[in-house]
């Protein structure tokens, strides 16, 4: 026997018969469904794979800059060297009197430190090069 909604009150669109399996029940009104669950957690993966690669991304153009920066700072300290010497340094540590903070100045942001080519008098990162 079909039920009806609602009995004689106007109403726009719900007013009729309904079959008892289209009921709504008290199981679908307490959470989620699996499909939803698993469309949430992918597009909170796919947000978390941007904000990571971004991350990466600036980090690494940071420690590019930073590492930039001490070439220039050890690159300078090369040149002062030389005025005051009259002569190039032989090794990286020669410079050790010029530059101020000596121990960080000289390390490059990704990890290695930078070393002084005496052919060229150039400072050079491994990592991120001249
Ligand atoms: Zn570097």
């Amino acid at each position: 026997m079909p039920m009806m909604l609602c009995s004689g009150a106007p109403c726009r669109s719900i007013c009729g018969p309904v079959q008892e399996g289209l009921m709504p029940t008290d199981d679908n009104t307490q959470g989620y469904s699996l499909a939803e669950l698993m469309i949430v957690l992918a597009l909170i993966g796919v947000l978390v794979s941007i904000a990571v690669a971004s991350y990466t991304l600036a980090i690494n153009r940071a420690r590019a800059a930073t590492c930039a920066a001490s070439r220039r700072t050890m690159t300078r300290s090369v040149e002062v060297y030389l005025a005051e010497t009259g002569h190039y340094p032989a090794d990286v540590n020669d410079l050790h009197y010029v530059v101020a903070n000596w121990s960080s100045a000289r390390k490059c942001p990704s990890g290695p430190a930078l070393f002084y080519d005496s052919a060229t008098h150039d400072v050079v990162c491994p990592v991120h090069g001249p």
